[in-house]
């Protein structure tokens, strides 16, 4: 580790792939591409802020990207907001299905989405390219649903968006959704059932202190071990190996139908395997959804920047990517965006 702190002026001066100071290879890009979104979650939004940080052109954000992969990224997430209000969308996908990665690869496209407008859009975003779709749906029943989301009939429209997806062969279709006690956690058996008869794989998420009223407390997460306890009341989940990168822990239930994943930064951290670095909507590097500062790319840009310039910018901002965070710690400083405004 102390060598690797040592070299990183002289991994940036070789070019060396993004490769942070503490040996983590940075693959996977998560770029905002609106911070407009048209549901208001009551965990995530206040409900009375509406977008706060600018867009920029679509081809802005492809230019970053071709930037970005010629440094070794892999996966590129395209998130929000609600990346699926943006104009040019599956334009921009067809772009990104273009590019190689450095050994020739195609890329890994993936979308975050709350699924609202998928219906119509899954099958011309699978024909431009897209990999993966992650839908974030926080309860199972229609009502519980429209409280949480503040949208009517929201849940009968994401339910066809995600059969829509699996439809157009974006398998296996993810479903996200943040528990939070005392208000969802009695739709973890209902999310388990899903699962079993939707065919999709739920994820469970740990709450992390990133809305916009700051209601965070630890007592309000629910944590892995509970997931699992609770789900067992229905029926056991057995552990099946994930990948060192992936961050989520999977589960299947002890029948074999049915995949629950749990992500759990809270009560289990993940920081030493991190691989992500964000771009926001307004272009400004994010190296840990906890930063406290930004990397202005998109200033950069502006400046008429050369490739190699940016190159160079993005080397040096994942060399002072962050350890870990440091959730639920006394002296905790809250990141400086909350989690609509960074892209999740
Ligand atoms: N609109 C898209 C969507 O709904 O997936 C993308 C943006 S949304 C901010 C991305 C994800 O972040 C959603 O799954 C949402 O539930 C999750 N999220 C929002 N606030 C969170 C928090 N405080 N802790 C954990 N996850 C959160």
């Amino acid at each position: 580790m102390e060598g690797l702190r040592a070299n990183s002026e002289e991994r940036i001066a070789n070019g060396v792939p993004l490769l942070d100071k503490y040996g983590r290879d940075i693959h996977d890009l998560r770029i905002s591409i609106t911070d407009r979104c048209n549901y208001k979650c009551v965990y995530c939004r206040s409900g009375n802020d509406g977008p706060a940080f600018p867009e920029l052109e679509i081809a802005d954000y492809l230019r970053m990207v071709r930037v970005f992969v010629g440094l070794g990224i892999t996966k590129v997430r395209l998130t929000g907001g609600e990346p699926l209000l943006r104009r040019g969308l599956v334009e921009m996908v067809r772009e990104l299905g273009a590019m190689r990665t450095l050994d020739g690869r195609p890329l890994d496209i993936a979308i975050t989405t709350n699924g609202h407008l998928l219906a119509e859009l899954a099958q011309p975003l699978k024909d431009a390219g897209l990999s993966r779709v992650t839908v974030s749906m926080d309860a199972v029943e229609p009502q519980h649903f429209a409280r949480i989301t503040r949208v009517p009939n929201g849940y009968e429209r994401v339910l066809a968006g995600i059969r829509a997806a699996q439809k157009a062969g974006l398998n296996p279709v993810k479903v996200n959704c943040v528990l939070l006690r005392g208000f969802n956690d009695d739709q973890i058996v209902g999310f388990g059932k899903f699962a079993r008869e939707e065919g999709v794989v739920v994820r469970f998420i740990e709450f992390m202190p990133l809305e916009e009223d700051r209601v965070w407390s630890p007592e309000i997460v629910v944590t892995l071990d509970e997931i699992v306890s609770r789900m067992a009341d229905f029926m056991p989940l057995r552990e099946i190996q994930h990948a060192r990168s992936e961050t989520a822990r999977r589960y299947m239930f002890e029948d074999g139908i049915g995949e629950i994943g749990i992500i759990a930064p809270v009560s289990h951290p993940f920081c030493g395997q991190c691989s992500r670095i964000r771009v926001t909507s307004d272009g400004k590097i994010r190296t840990c959804l906890f930063s406290v500062r930004e990397h202005d790319l998109a200033g950069l840009m502006a400046e008429g920047a050369s490739d190699a310039k940016m190159a160079d910018f993005i080397r040096r901002a994942v060399d002072q990517k962050e350890a870990r965070h440091h959730i639920g710690e006394p002296g905790f400083v809250p990141a400086s965006r909350t989690m609509v405004h960074i892209g999740g």
